[in-house]
């Protein structure tokens, strides 16, 4: 018998977050961020369910490429651009859509030969200070662009480094203005917190990744409990023990959970090696056979103990949901102070994972 574990996608609630993030941004153009493996969804599973989409957006090349063999004839999306000149023969062959974000992409793009012209974001450091060129030297970037016969469409893309708040959302929003005085062009701003919160940021094209997999970019389930947005992963394990503690017995490495009276605790199959934080402590939320309750003391590498107070019913082989629609993995992230994408993209190799 394999271990009892598995990470199992919803493949009618992602299509259905995409439904509702339309309903966000009506008439505008929607890039559905699938990088890092659909923010470790399984790319190559799930991405039919959003066939709806507009486009792909991803960062690595082996990627995309995968979702043009699989079949994707619309527009796919390098966040990032490409990282070296000779990517620049896939992203002809393949028909990608490139960010660029440095001269040195300008100066290869110029001397590669294309068999169509090719897309490009154009790509404005507008105040995070990770890629882009800077407000003052963006229009310089377009129009040398522009100029070039190797160049299809442009248009002009930044990324918000705190979109939940409002006031970094304004200054990088002026920045934006600045840079792009002059610019008639298509512009691509909007994260998933941008385009559940600022429409006027919504311009030609959004990209939202993490509400398409149904988790907050605010890391608050609160945030976005009542847009209609589902979780799309549940990671389930059962009880694989149970022990009967007494007042003063200890739990797990380093003893950290102490009781203070008899108590039966569960084991479950689920550690840090399966990409359950490690730092979650005693409290982190948890679902037994269906109730609410919390884990106790250190997490292992293949195991995590829960209290089994609340669920006097539970039994070896009992269900548990580590994250999923009974306790949402925004949840378990703030309690273990990260953030849902963390978790998503951490699930081990080693879980298996089941689409329906
Ligand atoms: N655009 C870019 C350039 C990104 O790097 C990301 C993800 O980090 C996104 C869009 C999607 O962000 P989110 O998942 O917060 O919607």
């Amino acid at each position: 018998m394999p271990r009892p574990i598995v990470a199992s996608i919803d493949l009618s609630a992602l299509a259905s977050n995409l439904t509702v993030i339309r309903g966000f941004a009506p008439g505008v153009h929607i890039w559905s961020v699938v990088k890092a493996n659909a923010y470790g969804h399984g790319l190559q599973r799930i991405w039919s369910s959003l066939a709806g989409t507009d486009g792909f957006a991803l960062l690595d090349l082996n990627e995309a490429v995968m979702l043009r063999e699989q079949g994707w004839q619309g527009p796919i999306l390098l966040l990032e651009g490409f990282f070296k000149p000779e990517d620049l023969t896939l992203i002809d062959t393949y028909r990608l859509t490139t960010a660029v974000h440095s001269d040195w992409q300008i100066d290869a793009i110029g001397r590669h030969r294309f068999s169509a012209p090719v897309d490009i974001y154009v790509k404005l450091n507008s105040g995070m200070n990770r890629l882009g060129f800077a407000a003052e030297h963006w229009p310089a970037a377009a129009a040398a662009l522009a100029s070039l016969e190797q160049t299809g469409h442009l248009t002009l893309m930044t990324h918000f480094a705190h979109a939940d708040m409002p006031e970094g959302v304004a200054q990088q929003e002026a920045v934006v203005e600045k840079a792009g005085r002059d610019w008639q062009g298509p512009r691509c701003l909007a994260n998933s917190a941008a385009t559940l919160l600022y429409p006027q940021t919504h311009h030609q094209w959004v990209r939202p990744g993490i509400i398409l997999y149904g988790a907050s970019p605010s890391g608050d389930w609160n945030d976005i409990a009542n847009t209609g947005l589902r979780p799309v992963m549940t990671l389930k394990s059962e009880l694989i023990a149970i022990q009967d503690i007494q007042a003063g017995d200890r739990v797990g490495y380093g003893g950290r959970f102490q009781a203070s009276g008899r108590q039966r605790i569960g084991v479950v199959a689920c550690g840090y090696a399966d990409g359950y934080p490690r730092h979650a402590p005693t409290g982190t939320p948890i679902v037994v056979d269906g109730v609410r309750t919390r884990t106790l003391g250190a997490i292992s590498m293949d195991m995590l103990a829960v209290d089994l107070t609340p669920c006097p019913l539970a039994r070896i082989g009992s269900p548990v949901e580590l994250w999923g629609n009974q306790v949402k993995i925004d949840e378990v992230a703030r309690s273990a102070g990260t953030l849902g994408y963390e978790l998503m993209c951490a699930v081990a190799p080693r879980v298996p994972v089941s689409f329906g």
